[in-house]
C-alpha cells in the first residue's frame, strides 16, 4: 500500500492508543505540569486550527525558541501535522546568528518562552519575515507586547482533519548546526527521515523505548529534534518528564528522576558530570534509572565508572550530528566474542561511540579518499549515509546531491563495527606526523578530581610542527600543580601524547550546544610560544 510514514500517521497512532500516557513538565508558569498525550494532541489540534485562521500555508516555517516542555511537545505535532516545518532554534545562539538564521529559514510565526521576550524584543526590528510572535505561557504579565499561547488556541476547536495525503518526502522539520566557522547551516528534515529514525531509535539495541519506560530527555528540543524522543514517545507510548529550564539544576534533575520513575534518560556528558557531583554530595541514589544514553561529545572515562559502579546503570554511548538526524552509532551491548574478554578489554570496547544502527552504514577513508580497513587501529575520515542522512543543507543547493556525508570527525572502526571517534579532523593535533587525540587527553584529565574542565589544542613547535597543550580549570578552591596533571596522564596515554605545558583558566568558550569552542580557544592563546622556540 503507498502508505505515508507521516507525522499525521503517528498522532492518528497515539490519539487511539495512547491517550492516557503522562506527559509531566516543568515551565515558567507551572513548577509541575502533569497531563496526557491525549490532551497534548488535542492542544496541538486546537494550534493546527489557529495556523488555520492565520493562513499559515503548508511548508511554511514556524520557529520555536523554548525549552523541553508540554508546549514545545504539542508544537512538535501541531505544526508538522498541520503540513508546516517546525524550525527549533538554539536559545543560546549569539544574537546575530538568530536574526540569521530566521531570516534565511524565512520564518512565519515564532513561539517562544517568557525567558527569551527581552531577547525578541532586542533583535525583533531585523526579524524580516515573522508575523507573529506567542510567548508559551499562561500568564499575561509575561507575554510584553507579544500573544500568549493560552489565548491563541483557547477559541479553537480541540479536534483537527489531519490530512491523509501528506507526502512523506515533505519537510517536516529544520534545525541549524551551531557553525563554529562561518554562518550556521540548516538541515531539513522530512516526515519519512524522522520517522525511520525515530523507529530505529527505539530498537532495544539502541534507546530500547517502551510502553513501560518513562524517559526524562535532558537532550534539548530546539537540537535536533531531542534525537527524536518525542516523536517516539508518541509512537509507543513511552512516558516523559521534561525538565523545562531545569537542565543545568542537578538537585531538581535528581529529584524528577526519583519521583518520576524515570527508567530511561539522555545528555551531554556535562550535565552528567554536574549530576555525579551532585550524586556524590547528596548521597542521593537512582532506584529507578536502568540507562543513562551520553551523546554529543566523548563519554569520560570515570564517567562511564561512576555510573556502573556506583548506581549500576547501563551507560550507552551514542554518536550523531545534526546532519545525521542525529543517531549514527549506539553503544547498547558487546560483540558475542567479549564474553571471554578481560573487564578492562569490555569497557574499554563500551567507550567507544557504537555500532552503526540500521539505516545508516559507515565508512573510514585516507587523504586519497580509498577505503580503510575495520581492524581497529586504522584512523581515517569518518563518511556517513543512510535514510536519515542529509545530502547538504537548505538554501544551499549547491551542497546538495552527496552519496556520502564527510563528518568531520577521524574514526576507527573495529572488527565487530563498533566506531570510536579519535577527535574532530580540526582537532587533532599532528606531532611529528602522527596523530593526538585532543578529545582522549581531555576525557583522561577531566577524571583527575580536582579538575573541572579540560581542553587540548595544538600549539606550533620548533621540530615536531604541532605540540599538545593542556588547558584546565580546577575546581573551586582547590590548587593543583600542572606538573601533577602530566604526572596523572602517565600511563594512561602514549609518553609522546602527554602535553608539554599545561596552563590554568578560570572558564573555557562553550558554545550553544554546550561544548568548548576549539577555535575561540586557538584565538585566546595564539601567542602562546613553545618553550623549544627559545
Ligand atoms: P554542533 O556541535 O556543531 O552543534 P552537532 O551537534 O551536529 O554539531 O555535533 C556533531 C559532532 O559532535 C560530531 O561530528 C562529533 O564530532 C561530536 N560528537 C557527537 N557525539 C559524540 C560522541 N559520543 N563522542 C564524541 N564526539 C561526538
Amino acid at each position: 500500500m503507498p502508505y505515508q510514514l507521516t507525522i499525521q500517521s503517528v498522532i492518528r497512532h497515539a490519539s487511539r492508543l495512547f491517550s492516557d500516557t503522562e506527559i509531566v513538565s516543568v515551565t515558567a508558569d507551572h513548577p509541575q505540569h502533569r497531563y496526557t498525550l491525549g490532551d497534548a494532541l488535542e492542544r496541538a489540534a486546537q494550534l493546527a486550527n489557529a495556523f488555520k485562521s492565520i493562513g499559515l500555508k503548508s511548508g511554511d516555517r514556524v520557529a520555536t525558541i523554548a525549552w523541553n516542555d508540554f508546549r514545545h511537545f504539542e508544537l512538535y505535532f501541531g505544526i508538522s501535522g498541520y503540513g508546516a516545518v517546525t524550525h527549533t532554534i538554539n536559545p543560546r545562539l549569539h544574537p546575530e546568528q538568530l536574526i540569521f538564521i530566521m531570516n534565511d529559514a524565512s520564518d512565519k510565526v515564532l513561539f517562544i518562552d517568557s525567558m527569551f521576550v527581552p531577547l525578541i524584543d532586542a533583535i525583533r526590528p531585523q526579524l524580516k519575515t515573522v508575523e507573529h510572535i506567542i510567548v508559551m505561557t499562561s500568564d499575561a504579565a509575561a507575554v510584553g507586547e507579544y500573544l500568549m499561547y493560552e489565548d491563541f488556541i483557547a477559541a479553537q476547536p480541540n479536534t483537527y482533519p489531519w490530512p491523509e495525503d501528506t507526502d512523506e518526502n515533505q519537510a517536516a522539520a529544520l534545525c541549524y548546526t551551531s557553525g563554529t566557522t562561518g554562518n550556521p547551516k540548516g538541515v531539513l528534515y522530512s516526515h519519512r527521515t524522522m520517522l525511520l529514525h525515530a523507529m530505529s531509535l527505539s530498537q532495544p539495541d539502541a534507546l530500547g523505548m517502551g510502553r513501560n519506560s518513562v524517559i526524562l530527555p535532558v537532550v534539548p528540543m530546539f537540537h535536533i529534534n531531542a534525537w527524536s524522543i518525542p516523536f517516539v514517545c508518541a509512537m509507543v507510548g513511552t512516558k516523559i518528564v521534561f525538565p523545562g529550564p531545569k537542565v543545568m539544576d542537578f538537585e531538581a534533575l535528581t529529584d524528577m528522576l526519583i519521583a518520576e520513575k524515570v527508567t530511561l534518560t539522555a545528555g551531554v556528558p556535562t550535565v552528567w558530570a554536574g549530576m555525579a557531583q551532585y550524586l556524590q554530595k547528596s548521597g542521593k541514589q537512582l532506584p529507578h534509572l536502568e540507562r543513562m544514553v551520553f551523546g554529543g561529545t566523548a563519554c569520560p572515562p570515570y564517567l562511564l565508572d561512576y555510573y556502573t559502579k556506583e548506581h549500576n546503570i547501563n551507560v550507552i554511548h551514542a554518536w550523531g550530528m545534526t546532519e545525521t538526524s542525529p543517531l549514527g552509532t549506539c553503544n547498547t551491548v558487546l560483540p558475542m566474542a567479549a564474553t571471554s574478554w578481560s573487564a578492562e578489554a569490555q569497557r574499554a570496547q563500551r567507550l567507544k561511540q557504537g555500532y552503526p544502527v540500521f539505516g545508516v552504514e559507515l565508512k573510514i577513508v585516507d587523504d586519497a579518499g580509498a577505503e580503510l580497513p575495520w581492524d581497529g587501529k586504522t584512523q581515517g575520515y569518518l563518511y556517513i549515509r543512510g535514510l536519515w542522512v542529509c545530502d547538504g543543507y537548505f538554501n544551499q543547493p549547491d551542497s546538495r546531491g552527496n552519496d556520502w556525508f564527510n563528518t568531520g570527525d577521524i574514526a576507527v572502526i573495529d572488527q565487530y563495527g563498533c566506531m570510536r571517534i579519535m577527535d574532530r579532523a580540526k582537532d587533532l593535533v599532528k606531532s611529528g606526523g602522527e596523530w593526538i587525540s585532543s578529545s582522549d587527553i581531555e576525557n583522561i584529565v577531566q577524571g583527575h578530581p580536582d579538575i573541572l574542565q579540560a581542553a587540548v589544542i595544538a600549539t606550533a613547535h620548533p621540530k615536531w610542527d604541532e605540540r599538545p597543550l593542556l588547558i584546565v580549570v580546577p575546581k573551586e578552591g582547590v590548587q593543583v600543580k600542572g606538573e601533577e596533571l602530566l604526572k596523572y596522564l602517565e600511563g594512561k596515554v602514549a609518553t609522546w601524547w602527554i602535553p608539554d605545558d599545561v596552563l590554568f583558566a578560570e572558564s573555557l568558550p562553550i558554545n550553544a550546544t554546550g561544548k568548548v569552542q576549539k577555535n575561540d580557544l586557538r584565538d585566546i592563546y595564539k601567542d602562546y610560544r613553545h618553550a623549544d622556540f627559545g
